[in-house]
């Protein structure tokens, strides 16, 4: 089978998936609503449980020939499921970290303290089990009643940014910046207030030159409106220390990236948000023709939606050097998240891919 680059990893996963069935539709009977309901979902999310959902992604990797995944925790998902299928599969898995634990006692007491969260990263970071710090920096869940009638100042919540940071900077670990929203479950400004502000983001960057910040989504997390996009683009050319995944991006989009000064392919590293249930629109004549996008009247998607495929066929439309797409769907990420390659100078500009101790 043809792959699409010398090395291909997909850099946003979620091999966990929310066990949401029974949980929804008994929620669902009590009110009289369908089961396939958007409604509250997200704020349900961070008490679902969630079952290991490899298999699935197993036979995706395979179909398309993606060698490697990050593993993210979204909400509810645990870090200690993603490291196990690492150690099983360890030429096939690296994992992000996330505070879970000081979460999980924010949504049972509602007391929320994001120097606890941070504490808890230090702690996993510390492993050596992970490779970077995501999805998102620390943040208090939005079932935290407390938190419900209460929006955050930019200088609180760039505090609990400059925290998350401070964990990156001691474990020389990337740290990463949710942008974007799929249109079903709402992201809250309380939540994620800098998901909503990708400028925010210019301050981070220069008082951190040295971690690396990555966009996740690079701004679109579905739908078709480019605001955030086009923030994140600007974020990244600015600052040296800033990466965009590209997450739901169609062809237009890469080039709109690529074309920006200061931007370019080694700016970009592929990530899909494979898991996250966002299923793929079709729209004949729309521009885009397709997106992602959770739509309310469609409700909840039952099969695993082919998001890989998808994406993949987008980066192929783009008439580049192979060279620059080999760097975008995997030789940003070998270097970014340190992830030992067998042969050196395959990769433009990227001398340290494949290098012995090259990361020491
Ligand atoms: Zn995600």
């Amino acid at each position: 089978m043809k792959k699409s680059a010398r090395f291909v990893i997909d850099t946003h996963v979620h091999s966990q998936r929310h066990a949401a069935g029974e949980k929804a539709s008994g929620r669902a009977r009590e009110q009289g609503k369908k089961i396939t309901d958007y409604t509250d979902l997200e704020s349900q999310m961070g008490s679902l449980s969630t079952y290991d959902n490899s298999e699935r992604l197993l036979y995706d990797m395979d179909c398309y020939g993606v060698d490697m995944c990050i593993l993210q925790c979204a909400f509810g998902m645990t870090n200690e499921l993603n490291v196990e299928l690492m150690q099983k599969y360890p030429d096939k898995f690296r994992c992000m970290a996330i505070s879970k634990k000081v979460v999980d006692r924010a949504i049972e007491t509602g007391e929320w303290d994001y120097k606890d969260a941070c504490a808890e990263l230090d702690e996993l970071c510390a492993t050596g089990n992970f490779c970077a710090i995501g999805e998102g920096p620390v943040s208090v869940p939005d079932s935290v009643a407390a938190f419900k009638h209460k929006t955050y100042n930019p200088s609180e919540r760039m505090d609990e940014l400059r925290a998350t940071m401070d964990v990156g900077r001691k474990y020389k670990l990337p740290v990463t910046i949710h942008t974007g929203g799929p249109g079903g479950y709402p992201i809250t400004h309380t939540r994620w207030p800098e998901n909503w502000h990708p400028y925010w983001v210019h301050d981070i960057a220069a008082e951190y030159p040295d971690v690396p910040i990555i966009f996740s989504h690079g701004g679109m997390q579905g739908g078709y409106m480019t605001d955030l996009v086009d923030q994140c683009i600007v974020v990244a050319s600015n600052f040296n220390n800033v990466y965009l995944e590209t997450g739901l991006y169609w062809t237009e989009l890469y080039y709109k990236a690529l074309k920006y000064p200061n931007v370019g392919p080694e700016k970009l590293i592929w990530g899909t948000d494979w898991g996250a249930s966002i299923p793929t629109q079709t729209k004949i004549g729309n521009n885009p023709q397709s997106f992602g996008m959770q739509v309310h009247t469609d409700g909840i998607i039952r099969h695993q939606c082919d998001v890989m495929g998808w994406s993949l066929r987008q980066v192929e439309r783009l008439d580049i050097s192979q060279d620059d797409i080999n760097l975008i769907l995997g030789g940003n990420a070998l270097n970014l998240f340190k992830i030992e390659f067998p042969v050196t100078r395959m990769f433009k500009g990227r001398d340290n891919i494949g290098r012995e101790n090259a990361y020491k």
